[in-house]
């Protein structure tokens, strides 16, 4: 059913560092991006510890703010001062996503971490089962939603880019496999170890392999509040899942720049020789607005994917700080700055 893993995992002490002595060991830890999730917190947090207690483990939750405008913040730290197994991290703006997870897994000591989503759409009650893989010795278990319930140009267009990524791509990226994931300390440390500035996490959890296997749950609409993707958020994502891991569109915008080359010799060619039997007659008016418009437009996005690369090594030189912390309750780790 499941491909197969090292064999069942021994209990390992959870990571401890100076900072960290005084706490008892943490074996699971769950990292939540919260940004404007006011209305529905204290009911995921519910369902959390409801979820998570049973299972006898030693948890914390680690909530991330990711510069909210609402209560977020204010109820975080509600919660961290009533239950101890509660920290927070809050950030001075929107970060985004990514940085509030890259947060939260430095945040994190679990043995196990696992990273979800405070709208519910990354339903609890699967926790049990996933750490249950994980003593089997996993060190990825993936939660994959399937599309039920989504609008179907939606889907069709997922689908579609899913293919698109998976030819382009050197990393194996599943639909539907989102961010709802648990991962092993060393998978954590992996991650954590990647020290880019843009952060595609799809792709940077396929990277770092180890053993994975993932199950499939029936897609949930969120419990309250309003998603924050909209569909110019979601292309320039697939733009950066695409570049983001290998440099395969600079290698075809040199076959197209080839191939147009090749053809503009034959054609070249064929055009002497009509010359040389024929003589001049057709004027060429067609051929030749054609031809500048076709190869301008060509050159343009070849320009466009160059540029794009080098926005990114731009980007990735100035070796700013994914984040910036207005407060945690957190000794030192969830520090920004790059990991290295
Ligand atoms: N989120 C975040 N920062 C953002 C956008 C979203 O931390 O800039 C969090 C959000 O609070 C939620 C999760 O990321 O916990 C997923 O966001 P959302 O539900 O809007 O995305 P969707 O489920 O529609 O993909
Ligand atoms: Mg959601």
């Amino acid at each position: 059913l499941f491909p197969p893993c090292n064999g069942p995992r021994e209990a390992q002490p959870a990571r401890t560092t100076a900072a960290w002595s005084d706490m008892t060991t943490v074996h699971t830890s769950v990292v939540v991006p919260c940004f404007n999730e006011d209305d529905v917190i204290d009911l995921f947090h519910q369902e959390l510890v409801a979820a998570l207690e049973p299972t006898g483990t030693e948890f914390e939750i680690c909530y991330v703010d990711d510069g909210s405008g609402d209560g977020t913040r204010a109820r975080l730290k509600q919660l961290a001062a009533t239950d101890p197994r509660v920290r927070y991290t809050s950030f001075s703006r929107n970060f985004g996503k990514e940085s509030a997870m890259l947060a939260g897994l430095r945040m994190s000591r679990g043995e196990a971490v696992v990273l979800m989503d405070a709208d519910l759409q990354h339903p609890p009650h699967l926790l049990p089962r996933m750490l249950e893989l994980h003593r089997h010795g996993y060190d990825q278990v993936v939660a994959r939603r399937d599309r039920t319930g989504e609008g179907t140009l939606r889907t069709i267009l997922s689908q579609r880019y899913y293919r698109l990524v998976r030819r382009f791509m050197d990393v194996e990226v599943v639909d539907g496999a989102g961010d709802f994931r648990l991962l092993s300390r060393r998978a954590v440390e992996a991650v954590l170890s990647m020290p880019e500035s843009n952060r595609f996490s799809k792709g940077l959890f396929s990277w770092i392999g180890f053993d994975t296997v993932s199950f499939a749950y029936t897609n949930v609409q969120r419990a309250a509040g309003s998603s924050k993707w909209g569909g110019r958020r979601l292309l320039n994502y697939g733009i950066d899942g695409l570049l983001s891991f290998n440099t395969r569109p600079l290698r075809l915008a040199i076959h197209t720049g080839l191939w147009l080359f090749l053809s503009a010799l034959a054609y070249t060619v064929w055009i002497l020789f009509n010359v040389v039997l024929d003589g001049v007659e057709t004027p060429g008016y067609a051929t030749l607005i054609a031809a500048v418009v076709g190869l301008g437009g060509i050159q343009l996005a070849t320009l466009g994917i160059i540029g794009e690369y080098v926005g990114r090594i731009y980007h990735e030189t100035k070796r700013r700080p994914h984040y910036v912390v207005r407060e945690t309750d957190d000794s030192g780790a969830a520090q920004p700055g790059p990991a290295v």
